[in-house]
């Protein structure tokens, strides 16, 4: 009889167990049922990127001096720098500058640490190739000024979450004078200049 009642008991707290997990699953579903969808229809629409948000690299190659500091900060040796020795003007100098994005893995060390700024990250994305050798980068190829969703007459830039007001996950349909949180870097940077000031 004993034996009996703890089964019934075991039974029903193992019922009680899987009713409370279902209940729980059904929970989420019902949330996101209340949800409007956000779906971003690319290619027609892209999410402008965040401030920092590291893509393809920028680089000027009158501004590039050879050191190789990119080189030695880059976690894999990436950057390929190409030089001469000038005799004449006793420098050296730039002949050809390559990084392979196939392998880059976007860290921006080189960018952080070139002395004449001449490598940027931009907010290029799409690197899709279906050769991976054509991810390898020269000096134009590194030089060409980068795409911006903003500036393109086909697509449709949506702010992303960074950029949306508190709580709001929809990009669509948001009047221009929506606010996001938080301030603009710029803003930032001039309210620490005043500080300073004062
Ligand atoms: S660190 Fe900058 S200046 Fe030096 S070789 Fe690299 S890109 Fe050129
Ligand atoms: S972003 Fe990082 S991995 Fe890519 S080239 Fe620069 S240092 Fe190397």
């Amino acid at each position: 009889m004993l034996k009996f009642l703890n089964q019934v008991t075991d039974y029903a707290k193992e019922t009680f167990q899987s009713a409370k997990y279902i209940g729980q699953g059904l929970g989420v579903t019902f949330d996101h049922m209340r949800r409007r969808p956000i779906t971003v229809q690319y290619p027609y629409e892209k999410l402008i990127p965040s401030e920092r948000f590291r893509g393809r690299i920028h680089f000027e190659f009158d501004k590039c001096i050879s050191c190789e500091v990119c080189v030695r900060v880059c976690p894999i040796n990436l950057p390929v720098v190409d030089w001469d020795y000038n005799k004449e003007t006793k420098k050296k100098q730039l002949k050809h500058y390559s990084i392979d994005f196939g392998v880059c893995i976007f860290c921006g060390n080189c960018v952080e640490y070139c002395p004449t700024n001449c490598l940027s990250m931009t907010e290029e994305y799409e690197l899709a190739a279906y050769d991976r050798h054509e991810l390898n980068y020269d000096s134009v190829a590194l030089g060409r000024l980068p795409y911006k969703v903003t500036n393109d007459p086909m697509v449709t830039p949506l702010r992303e979450f960074a950029y949306l007001p508190a709580g709001e996950i929809d990009p669509h349909d948001l009047p221009e004078t929506a606010v996001r949180p938080g301030l603009r870097p710029e803003s930032i940077i001039e309210q620490k200049s005043k500080g300073n000031q004062e």
